[in-house]
């Protein structure tokens, strides 16, 4: 039978947030499962941000809340369906910032093994009293006086670093570091220590050592991007300052040998786009609520995709099993082909021309020779 367009109560009720109120947003299902690792520590930041005074947290907080809110199902040219999660990418986002990380941590990994002999350093800022803002402007001089000065240009051609900030809640104190892979040769840490007080005047903390593992430090470099479980335990105030004195600061960036390498780079979180568009995930678990078996069918074909489809698609509370089978490409392609008819959001969605009405002889019944023979003879 041709699949039907649904209507009714569950796609009608469905309107994005984002064109509605200013109010906090309901959870929805694939963004609670796809959240769920950072579930407490993004409540904290979306809380601190809505409670920020400028508008622009308050613009943030608003698109952490809509991160992956309604993941939408697309296919590629050759039919094969793909998954826009419609991240946020903002830099207080857990999710997207571990992300971010992993993306961060591949292309330092490519870079460094190109270094002839690495080098892993840590430079610590004293603690002045200073706002987060006037901190980080220290380091970030400190840091280009340091690269001008004879002594670093002797021992080091090129590297690349990444910024990290760290908070005494207690003492309610900021703390900034500087952690840097360079190529170069063997550097005193007695020497660095000494240029590093000369350039900054009152810190003298520093830590050099050798990388034996190029791919776990390019890891622990990544992990520096992202640290939300630090962040989320700062309390309001504190998380309002850093996402202001952080913003549109470059927290990972190359210098000398290695200056104009992308290790940053907003193309690796930008999500896949074009392709055509099936339907939104949440029109169809709206569906699968009402046990509508078209739309249960579907759900257990897509979530067999892949774990991220399994986290849009599948709640753990969903008893059924598919028995590990791997439905075929025809399968889910047939799948996709059918939700994009009966599953579109109806704003969207363009009926097809009414179809002709039925000939006449479409609808007699045709009657077997055997059969006529009967009635002749009945008759
Ligand atoms: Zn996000």
């Amino acid at each position: 039978m041709k699949p039907q367009p649904r209507t009714g109560t569950p796609l009608s009720s469905f309107v994005h947030p984002s064109e509605t109120t200013d109010q906090r947003v309901t959870t929805t299902g694939p963004q609670y499962r796809l959240h769920a690792r950072w579930h407490r520590e993004r409540e904290q930041i979306i809380l601190a941000l809505r409670n920020g005074s400028s508008a622009r947290c308050q613009r943030r907080a608003r698109r952490i809340d809509l991160c992956c809110f309604s993941p939408e199902i697309r296919t590629a040219g050759d039919g094969r369906p793909f998954l826009v999660l419609n991240c946020c990418r903002d830099r207080l986002c857990p999710r997207c910032q571990v992300q971010r990380g992993k993306h961060v941590a591949r292309r330092i990994t490519g870079l460094i093994l190109g270094f002839n002999s690495p080098r892993f350093m840590t430079l610590t800022l004293a603690h002045k009293g200073e706002s987060l803002d006037a901190m980080m402007d220290r380091l970030y001089i400190a840091f280009r006086d340091l690269r001008k000065l004879p002594v670093w240009r002797r021992h080091v051609k090129g590297g690349v670093f990444a910024c990290q900030v760290t908070r005494n809640t207690k003492a309610g104190e900021w703390h900034a570091h500087l952690h840097i892979i360079v190529d170069g040769v063997y550097f005193p840490q007695t020497q660095l220590k000494a240029a590093w007080l000369q350039v900054t005047g009152d810190s003298e903390i520093v830590d050099i050592r050798p990388v034996p593992d190029r791919a776990k430090i390019a890891g622990y470099v990544g992990d520096y991007v992202s640290r939300p479980n630090e962040v989320a335990g700062w309390g309001w105030a504190a998380i309002e300052e850093f996402a202001e004195a952080m913003h549109g600061r470059r927290l990972v960036h190359t210098f000398g040998s290695a200056h104009g390498v992308k290790v940053e780079d907003e193309a690796d979180t930008r999500e896949p786009g074009g392709g055509t568009f099936v339907c939104d995930s949440l029109s169809l678990l709206k569906w699968r609520a009402k046990n509508d078996a078209a739309a249960v069918a579907t759900i257990m074909c897509l979530a067999a995709q892949g774990p991220e489809w399994a986290k849009v698609l599948v709640d753990k509370s969903d008893a059924w099993e598919h028995g590990g089978a791997v439905p075929s490409d025809t399968a889910v392609m047939d799948a996709v082909a059918q939700a994009r008819v009966i599953y579109l959001r109806p704003e969207t969605w363009v009926p097809p021309p009414p179809a002709p009405p039925a000939a006449r002889q479409d609808i007699l019944i045709p009657v077997a020779p055997n059969d006529r023979r009967r009635r002749r003879r009945a008759g």
